[in-house]
Parts: C-alpha cells; structure tokens; sequence
C-alpha cells in the first residue's frame, strides 16, 4: 500500500527536538509572567469574517494564504495568526472592565497557504504577546522590551531591532496619496501585485519583493516622499517618547522608514526584529500598535499593540539541545520489587523506568548508563537490608542509603 507521508509545508516536532521547544515554551511563560501577562488560549479555527475584517481584505494572508473550509453552512478559517482571535475573545468576554492594561500571552499553531522553503512552513508555531488599553508610548516601550528580554532568556544576542511609525489614519492617508502621485507615471512597469497594491494598499507597495520594482522605488523622487517625514506632530512626540524610552533601557534599533509590515490595522509603531544568522526568512519577530482593531471588530475603543514571533525560526537559531533524560532506572533481577521501586520513585516525582524483559544484570546497567542520569540498584542484598545503592552515571559514584530515603534530582 501506498505511504502516507506528511503534508508539504508541515513537520513532525519529534522527541529529540522536544527539548528546545519545552525551553522556548518555558521561557516564554517565565518573561511574561513577569510582566504581569496572562496565557490565554483561543480556538484554532474561527469565522472567516474574523480574518476578513481583523487581518484586512488587502493582504496577502486574507487574500492567498488562508485554509478555508465550509460546515453546516458556516465559512471557517484556520487560524493565520492570533491577534484577531485575541481580539475576539478580549471583547467577547468584556475584559475592557479589566484594570488596563491587559497583558495577554500565547502559543500555538498557526495556518497560512505559503510556498514552503526554509524558514517558511503552512502550519507553523508563534508566540506573541498583545497588551490592551494604554495609548501612552510606555506600552510601546514596555512590548519592545518583552519581545527583546524573551529573545535575551533564549540566549539569542545577534538581533536588530527595526523601528518605523506609520502615523494615524489621518497624517499617512496624505503620505499614500504623495506616495501614488510620484509611482504612478511606472505603473504599468510594476508587478501585478503592485499594480493591485497601489489602489488597495499603497503603503505595501515599500514591501514588494521584486527586484524591478525595488529598483523603481529605489528612484531619486520616489525616495525622496519615503524618506521625508510625513507623521503629524502628535504621531511624531508619541514615536521620540518611544524613542526616548527605548535610549534610556539601553534597546538599541534602527529607524527603517521601509518598515510597513503586512496588515491592515497597525497604526503609528511598528516594529520587526531580524536575525543576523538567518537567511532571507529572516524576520524572527513582527509587531505594532492597532488602535482601531478592538472598535472595528465591534468592542469599545481600545488602544493596543502586540507582537509575534515564529517559533521555527527561534528554533533554528537555537541550534540542538541535549536530549532530556530519565532521572533514574532500576537495575534488579527481581522484577516485583522493581516495578515497587519503580512506582514509589515515580509518586515522589522522579522519572524512572525499569527492565520489562527481565535481562541480565550488566545488560540492564548497560542500558541505565545510555538512558539516564542515576542507576538504582536493587540486589538480593538491598531488598533483604531495605535500602538501594545508587550509582551516577556521570562520575560512576557509587552510595548506599535507605529505601525510603532516596532522594535524586
Ligand atoms: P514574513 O515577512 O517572513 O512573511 P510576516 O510579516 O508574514 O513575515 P507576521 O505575520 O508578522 O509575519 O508573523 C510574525 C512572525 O511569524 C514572523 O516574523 C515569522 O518569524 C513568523 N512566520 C510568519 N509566517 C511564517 C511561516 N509561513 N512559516 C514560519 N514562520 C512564519
Ligand atoms: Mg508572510
């Protein structure tokens, strides 16, 4: 019969790469705990309206990326990313009556319809953070700074934070159309995607990828608007207050005025964090301030901004961990007083497995030394006196205490 293999774009996480996705999962909860956020989880898939109203109908991941699936009537999408379902839930359970802000975090999977290459998957892993309710800068400070001390607890340090402000609805409406005026006359040299960017989404056009268009907006008069400061001066005391912030806690950045990132709904910061190790998928980090995304998704007006990173991508710079290992294995012929070792260290919390087959004796140690970290050794000897003798495996230290006294860690 033919094999079924498994999906392009996808991947098992096997048991020896657990180890480095319980270390990121781990850090995780413990940085952002420590910032006073919550975990929440939301469901995997949600109404397609969600996406098509929170994600933006003018971007690629609304537009080509999504799994999109009918039952009993009802459009369904697997889940793309996860502001939209936190947003969801945030307004759906009335935490707008919560003390702002509201810090929440998550992980888990998310779907997009991609080409795979390295760095780039279908069903991929993010973990973000979203904070809720304060429009002040020291929020946006503050989410920077989680994104950078989570990054710092994995041990990752060749990073560049890049900053950009794409002001409010109001100031960046005149920058598109400043932004239309000098493209226009190449339009119909630019790529069908752009072609479609210009009246949808100008803004994505600084984004494009195609080295012919790049080389069009890398033209004298066109770098002149993108370079040139358009926010107003509200957006603009808001982005040298973040600035100002960032100097003071030492966060070193830098100003890309190409930074517009993919979705619809960021207002004034945005913000990406690249790895200098990784290749073109080099973006570890994506974030910024959605001001109007609570309100558009029909809950009360709300400030916020968040983050995500990929999880493949922190992996990848992580490199391999030790696999984890059983903290003790029995080594005994009598089978019966094994397996009531067996339990009695198990129900104290110490991982522990004994020989189901009843090998020989040095066979049996032979194995402990490959699986774990300490052999307890149950003779005739040990089982008549009530004790164990405990041997390590690293230094080969050999001692003999009571049974009920065992203590390893
Ligand atoms: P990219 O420019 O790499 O397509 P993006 O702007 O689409 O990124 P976001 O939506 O901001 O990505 O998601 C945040 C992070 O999630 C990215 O910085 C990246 O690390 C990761 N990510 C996004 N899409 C994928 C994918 N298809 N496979 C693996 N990781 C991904
Ligand atoms: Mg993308």
């Amino acid at each position: 019969m033919a094999m079924i293999k498994v999906q392009k774009g996808t991947k098992d996480i096997l048991p020896n790469e657990m180890p480095i996705w319980h270390f990121m999962e781990k850090k995780a909860e413990e940085v952002f705990t420590a910032y006073g956020a919550k975990e929440i989880r939301t469901p995997i898939f949600e109404a397609t309206e969600l996406f098509a109203r929170g994600v933006g109908d003018t971007t690629d991941i609304v537009n080509k990326e999504m799994y999109t699936f009918e039952k009993s009537d009802r459009s369904l999408t697997l889940r793309p990313e996860n502001t939209a379902g936190v947003v969801r839930s945030f307004i759906e359970n009335g935490m707008h009556r919560l003390s702002a802000p509201v810090k929440l975090w998550y992980k888990g999977p998310m779907f997009r319809y991609e080409r795979p290459q390295a760095g780039r998957q279908r069903q991929f892993h993010q973990v973000g953070v979203e904070v809720f309710g304060i429009k002040q800068a020291t929020a946006d400070a503050e989410v920077i700074l989680m994104a950078v001390d989570y990054l710092k607890a994995l041990g990752l340090n060749d990073l560049t934070v890049e900053l950009n402000s794409l002001g409010c609805p109001k100031c960046r409406e005149e920058f598109k159309q400043r932004l239309k005026d000098v493209i226009r006359p190449y339009l119909p040299q630019l790529c069908e995607d752009c072609q479609t960017r210009f009246e949808k989404n100008p803004l994505r056009l600084l984004d494009c990828k195609s080295p012919e268009c790049q080389e069009i907006y890398s033209k004298p008069e066109i770098q002149a608007v993108i370079q040139g400061d358009f926010i107003c001066e509200e957006c603009s005391s808001h982005f040298e207050e973040l600035k100002s912030y960032l100097d003071v806690l030492g966060i070193k950045y830098e100003r890309n005025k190409l930074l517009v990132r993919g979705l619809d709904y960021y207002n004034r910061t945005v913000f990406e964090i690249k790895s200098n190790n990784l290749g073109s998928q080099n973006a570890v980090c994506g974030g910024g301030r959605y001001d109007s995304l609570v309100k558009n998704l029909g809950g009360e007006d709300t400030p916020a901004i968040g983050f995500a990173m990929g999880m493949e991508r922190l992996a990848s710079l992580l490199g391999e961990k030790q696999e984890e290992r059983l903290t003790a294995y029995i080594v005994s012929n009598n089978t019966l007083e094994a397996v009531k070792l067996t339990q009695e260290l198990r129900q104290k919390g110490i991982s522990c497995e004994f020989d189901l087959t009843n090998k020989k004796f040095v066979k049996q140690l032979e194995k402990a030394s490959k699986v774990s970290k300490y052999a307890v050794i149950l003779g005739e000897d040990e089982i008549s006196k009530g004790e164990v003798t405990v041997k390590n495996l690293d230094t080969s230290e050999q001692t003999t205490v009571k049974r009920e006294e065992l203590k390893l860690s």
